[in-house]
């Protein structure tokens, strides 16, 4: 097959690469290849049978049009400082002009209106009173709240469109490698498997958007090919939940509380991330059995719980420096506690240095979000340095909502966040290899729906111009 861009990846940056090349008028054949399906076609098991099924060949939650986003419950940071680095490769300005479009384009394809987050109320000054006494920096970042289950009808107006307007989407089919002539230093395509079907597609432009699922795969690549990239970090956290008494004054006020600080002793960045008011915990499998929690909210189904992960960034140097390796380990020892499930602690359990039994999780306020989660001891498997600057953090956190540091409070873990291989490219998103572009999650610039449908956009616009010139 012969094409002139393919898009390895239906994810949000792979889409809107797509979309915005449609918006300029391109007429250049657009090819997308996803290992997942349709997203009309994807549904996880889990909803009825309450426990994940580990659907192969790929999960459902994770891989499909619109990639992570499907099932997320689709919160767009609509402000550059959230989101990943890519402002440090276009600059800030430019960044925030197109987060501002490309929330123009959600809310064209039917994106809620009401954003959160825009008063800077009493409440919000008292807030960040509160975390300038905790030592904690409150970043403000309005939130866009598509919640799940409108995400999916988007997506699916989204996928409809392009479809219409001539972008061929290949479906259950999954990139083995790249078709790369080394004498050169040219990147010419991508070959592909669709069931027993070899595909080798030849294109002008590849572009690999291949989600946080994909960056493992994405290093081997960078490996076998040479191509320019440095580790970056990467995060190894908890996700915390409280009852929704507990925060109701920052759901209220912010909806999301972004709070970063550099606990004591150690002074690494810790932050929070990903708030779910009224929102559930959920469990995601990775290729290898990998299970790491995360967490979503409905629109309009609520739990009487908030959760939001609190994250801590690593980074290697000599003799050590492989970030994705590190974290995975840390999360096999993890699931290997709970049995291949993910572990559950009360926070007062951890400071008096004893698991959590299952009878204990009943005699709360707060009751667990994700029932198949099982209670133990978090502290077998997480690294002293990460457990004490979450400790530590999770105490200032409580000068700013109060409760937060509450005997019950729960963590989750492991809460891992792969984005550690960062892909050398200038500003057009040019490789060490001609012809090949890496975006979103995978390229290890972004972390978030808006900054990866920024990034997409901005490889649209080069490409229009480049190709249909
Ligand atoms: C449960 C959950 C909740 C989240 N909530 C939020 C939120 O509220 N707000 C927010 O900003 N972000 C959220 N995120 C993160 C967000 O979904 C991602 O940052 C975003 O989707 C990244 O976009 P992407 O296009 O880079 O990659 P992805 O969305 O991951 O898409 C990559 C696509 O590539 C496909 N793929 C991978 N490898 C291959 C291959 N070899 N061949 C073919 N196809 C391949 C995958 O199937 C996938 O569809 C959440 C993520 C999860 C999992």
């Amino acid at each position: 097959m012969k094409t002139d861009i393919v898009i390895v990846g239906a994810g949000p940056a792979g889409i809107f690469t797509a979309l915005e090349m449609l918006r300029r008028g391109s007429k250049q054949r657009i090819v997308i290849v996803e290992k997942g399906k349709a997203i009309e076609k994807r549904s996880c098991p889990k909803q009825k049978t309450k426990r994940c099924m580990n659907c192969k060949p790929n999960c459902h939650i994770t891989t499909g049009f619109s990639g992570a986003g499907a099932f997320s419950d689709g919160k767009l940071s609509l402000s550059y400082e959230v989101g990943g680095d890519l402002p440090s490769l276009i600059g800030e300005e430019t960044a925030q002009s197109l987060i501002d479009y490309a929330d123009s384009i959600y809310l064209e394809f039917g994106a809620d209106t009401h954003i959160e987050g825009l008063e800077n109320t009493e409440e919000v000054k008292a807030i960040r009173k509160r975390a300038i006494q905790a030592g904690l920096k409150l970043v403000d970042c309005p939130i866009r709240h598509l919640g799940t289950e409108k995400a999916q009808t988007l997506y699916y107006a989204i996928e409809q469109h392009l479809l219409e307007q001539g972008v061929e989407i290949l479906f259950d089919c999954e990139c083995e490698t790249l078709l790369l002539d080394q004498e050169h230093g040219v990147c010419r395509g991508v070959v592909a498997r669709q069931g027993a079907q070899e595909l080798s597609i030849e294109a002008k432009h590849t572009i690999i958007a291949t989600g946080r699922r994909g960056a493992d795969w994405l290093e081997k690549l960078c490996a076998a090919y040479n191509i320019a990239h440095q580790p970056g970090t990467v995060d190894i956290g908890v996700r915390v939940e409280v009852r929704n008494e507990v925060m109701e004054t920052v759901n209220r006020a912010l909806y999301e509380s972004k709070l970063i600080g550099y606990p004591k002793p150690f002074k690494n960045k810790v932050r929070t991330f990903c708030q779910n008011p009224g929102g559930f915990v959920s469990q995601e499998n990775y290729d290898n059995n990998l299970a790491v929690v995360n967490g979503h909210s409905y629109k309009e189904l609520k739990s009487d719980n908030t959760n939001l992960a609190i994250l801590c960034s690593h980074n290697f140097s000599v003799p050590f420096n492989q970030p994705i390796e590190y974290a995975q380990k840390v999360g096999e020892l993890t699931n290997m506690l709970a049995n291949g499930h993910i572990l559950v602690q009360r926070f007062g359990d951890i400071l008096d240095g004893k698991r959590t039994w299952q009878k204990e999780l009943a005699r709360a306020n707060l009751r667990p979000t994700l029932p198949d989660a099982v209670a133990g001891d978090i502290t077998a498997a997480m690294p002293y340095r990460a457990m004490i600057n979450i400790i530590n953090f999770i105490q200032a956190v409580d000068q700013v909502v109060p409760g937060f540091a509450a005997y019950e409070t729960l963590l989750y873990s492991p809460e891992l966040k792969f984005y550690s291989n960062r892909i050398k490219m200038d500003e057009d998103f040019n490789t060490s290899v001609k012809g090949l572009h890496c975006l979103g999650d995978s390229s290890g610039w972004t972390r978030g729906l808006m900054m990866a449908s920024v990034m997409g956009v901005q490889m649209g616009r080069i490409l229009a111009k480049e190709t249909d010139n």
